[in-house]
């Protein structure tokens, strides 16, 4: 039984990309430099996958900063305004990732947004109407011949042309993204025939979209692309791999294209293998099935005994020869090794055993294969009673259940997901209490985090700073960003969150039910990179978490503190979670932890307090069949955290790329008093649906990009926020930039800022 691979991490096991990305960036490294990390990741990546024994590895898979933008570049799909940059390749690239200010150029960079329900962030691909693609960017054909220098002939792997249109978006009116779709195809025609002709057997086209409600049009253009696909190379071999939710109403159309290889992701979707099995057309093709039963999205081992029924099951109708055996999905959402982990404190040996990362998922999936061979499997039992121990030992460990914890959840009444008093009551009341003038001004949280804040972490982690020392530290921190912040006149002040490596690990540490990784690192966007802690049991929040710092900032100044929180659905989202309940069930003992902490804060004198909320719309299932109940669950638990509180406690959220036309009814549901959004990057048009809905409770549009370097001028805010006075109530209106100011550095954040309050200033004078 064969067994292939959809796409593998390319940070590198030490995040080597980011660290060369970055140097690269700032002029520390040279061009050569960047690259040749990156062609030992993939060299490193492609050696990994062949000791491991998978048989198709991918390539193309590595991007230096996204695959979708990766795929804009090969197709020559690149925006006018990046024109005079053609010529130096890489200097494009980033460009359109990151936006570009200097030699007197400044261009912004593309939009980016949630790749499916992921964490993940791609760069929108952007169409106007007479849109022209052509043969640009040479990296799937120079990538595949490294490969096969190296020895190893690699499947390359690409967006398909439907999923890359549909990724996409119109940047003017008067047609759709799909109709592109003929112009596009002869370039797709052109990439594919090269490699084929350069001895790639194997081609695997990701079509994600086929799990998504698909219109008439948009079906018509998977029939359309395959065929003209299949007439151009009669004989290559090509694979579709969907992925992350079950084919439903389309697995008719999948099976229909003339491919001849299908991949489906039975982790997320166990139930559809029994449609293509029962499908006669499936079984009477010649189409090989690929099984993706190991989870490339999650960090639980894998449990042999139900994917072995799983393959057993589809390979007594499909034989063995038209069943291969997969990850679910790219491993790309997966950490890299779990072999790093050596620290027991943070992850004890008994949690570890329950783990596999992606390189250990390789072997899960070749194990897997070799297990359901009877030529091969005697040499394989020893693992498969290995694993059903550590299964078995999972189910019962009493590290997992706190019997108390699920009480406390069954027991939770309708008044606790209620605020006091209706929006309209509380506004009033805060207004009195709080004081603050018209288009209040904040930021979303964090200061840039430097070098040396992230070193005085890791000082204290090694023991070479005390708790003393480091706490020092951080206060000295504070006390110099609220001095900066009143100096700049900003009216609702954050500490900075100095003392958090990241929003949600710092509150899964704080938490019971967790375990941390030194070398879990995820790909975010680009070089940045998360790493989700891993939820295993029951939680509880033993003590405050931020009720410390929060307290101290606020003592520092007669300026309002605003209390920060990240909301449970995030933690959920950027978490790794137990897969032995529902989600649902751990939101909630999140959000109970979280009401207790926003209750602390509000008892030491803190006035606003805001719950991150910005992964809610990410957590959206993929069918629109499945939301309504995902977002009432959703709802309930950031409602369950922000309503112990009194009317005069100004509740805000802070949510980021997100759309949000078709959720508005919902995050009005959440009832923050406050809403802090991004917006910048589109112009304020995600304001438009909050408008439309006459979302009744306060907003802050993000006025300035955060994820780029450059600094915007008082101008070009001034004219975004007269953009949404247009659309909301100027009583409504707060002034903030899209998000946290972590990533970026103090000249700019300062500059920034300065332009902001300006901004805010003039705006008040002239309404
Ligand atoms: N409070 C967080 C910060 O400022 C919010 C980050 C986010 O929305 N992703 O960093
Ligand atoms: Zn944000």
């Amino acid at each position: 039984m064969r067994t292939q691979n959809l796409g593998y991490p390319r940070i590198g096991i030490k995040r080597e990309l980011k660290k060369a990305s970055e140097s690269f960036w700032v002029g520390k490294a040279t061009q050569a430099e960047l690259l040749e990390t990156a062609a030992q990741i993939r060299l490193k990546n492609w050696q990994t996958q062949k000791e491991a024994g998978i048989d198709l590895i991918p390539s193309n898979d590595f991007s230096l900063y996204d695959q979708v933008l990766d795929m804009s570049l090969m197709l020559g799909a690149i925006p006018a305004r990046y024109q005079a940059l053609q010529n130096d390749e890489l200097g494009l690239y980033f460009a359109m990732a990151r936006g570009v200010q200097k030699d007197g150029i400044d261009i912004s960079a593309m939009e980016m947004t949630k790749w499916f329900d992921t964490n993940y962030h791609y760069i929108v691909p952007e169409f106007v109407k007479d849109q022209q693609f052509r043969y640009f960017l040479k990296k799937a054909i120079n990538q595949f011949s490294e490969a096969k220098s190296a020895g190893i002939v690699t499947k390359p792997v690409f967006i398909g042309p439907v999923t890359y249109l549909l990724s996409g978006k119109e940047k003017e009116t008067g047609f759709n993204r799909i109709d592109l779709l003929d112009k596009l195809l002869p370039v797709y025609v052109e990439v594919l025939k090269e490699l084929s002709v350069a001895g790639a057997e194997w081609i695997q086209l990701d079509e994600p979209f086929l799990v998504m409600d698909l219109n008439a049009d948009e079906q018509i253009a998977y029939q359309k692309a395959y065929q003209f696909i299949r007439n151009a190379l009669p004989k290559q071999k090509f694979i579709i791999a969907t992925y992350f939710e079950d084919l439903d109403e389309n697995t008719k159309l999948a099976v229909s294209l003339p491919v001849d290889c299908l991949h489906i992701d039975l982790v997320r979707a166990p139930q559809q293998l029994n449609s293509f099995l029962e499908n006669p057309s499936f079984r009477k093709s010649d189409k090989i099935l690929s099984l993706g039963v190991v989870d490339g999205r999650n960090v639980w081992k894998n449990d042999f005994t139900k994917s072995l029924n799983t393959i057993v099951k589809a390979t007594k109708v499909l034989g063995k020869e038209k069943v291969w055996i997969a990850p679910s999905c790219s491993l790309l959402h997966a950490p890299c090794d779990l072999d790093l982990e050596k620290d027991e404190e943070t992850l004890p040996a008994e949690i570890k055993n329950w783990l596999a990362f992606a390189k250990q998922k390789l072997s899960e999936v070749v194990t897997l294969a070799k297990l359901s061979d009877s030529t091969t499997n005697k040499k394989y039992l020893s693992q498969l009673t290995e694993n059903q121990l550590a299964i078995e030992q999972r189910k019962v460990s009493a590290k997992i259940h706190k019997p108390h914890v699920g009480e406390r959840v069954k027991s939770l009444h309708d008044t606790d997901f209620n605020r006091l008093n209706d929006f309209e009551v509380r506004q009033e009341t805060q207004a009195k209490a709080l004081k603050l003038p018209a288009f209040p001004t904040t930021t979303i949280g964090s200061f840039p985090q430097t070098t040396e804040i992230r070193q005085l972490r890791a000082r204290l982690k090694k023991g070479e700073l005390t708790e003393e020392t480091y706490n020092q530290l951080i206060e000295s921190e504070i006390e110099k960003s609220v001095r900066w912040q009143e100096e700049l006149g900003i009216d609702v002040l954050v500490h900075g969150e100095f003392e958090r490596n990241d929003m949600v690990e710092y509150f899964g540490e704080k938490l019971s039910g967790y375990v941390f990784t030194q070398n879990g690192w995820v790909q975010s966007y680009g070089s940045r990179c998360v790493k989700p802690p891993i939820i295993y049991g029951d939680i509880e929040r033993p003590e405050a978490m931020t009720v410390k710092w929060s307290a101290l900032a606020q003592s520092k100044t007669n300026k309002l503190m605003k209390g920060m929180l990240t909301g449970p659905v995030t933690i959920l989202q950027w978490s790794f979670v137990r897969d032995d309940q529902p989600r649902s069930e751990t939101a909630f003992q999140i959000g109970l932890a979280i009401r207790d902490e926003v209750q602390a804060l509000e008892k030491a004198g803190i006035k606003v307090i805001q719950i991150d909320e910005p992964a809610i719309r990410e957590g959206l299932p993929l069918r629109k069949s499945k939301w309504d109940e995902y977002l009432r669950w959703a709802v309930n638990a950031f409602r369950l955290s922000a309503s112990g509180v009194n009317d005069e406690t100004q509740i805000h959220t802070h949510m980021c790329y997100s759309e949000f036309n078709d959720i508005i009814e919902h995050i009005a549901a959440m009832d923050a008093d406050v809403i802090t959004i991004e917006t910048s990057r589109s112009q304020m048009e995600l304001l438009k649906a909050f408008a439309d809905f006459k979302y009744p409770n306060e907003i802050g549009p993000g006025v300035y990009d955060i994820h780029s370097p450059r600094i915007p001028s008082t101008e070009e805010m001034v004219i975004l926020l007269e953009k949404a006075l247009e659309v909301i109530p100027a009583r409504n209106i707060w002034v903030n930039p899209d998000c946290g100011l972590k990533t970026r550095g103090w000249h700019e954040t300062d500059e920034a800022l300065k332009n902001m309050i300006a901004a805010a200033r003039f705006i008040r004078k002239s309404v």
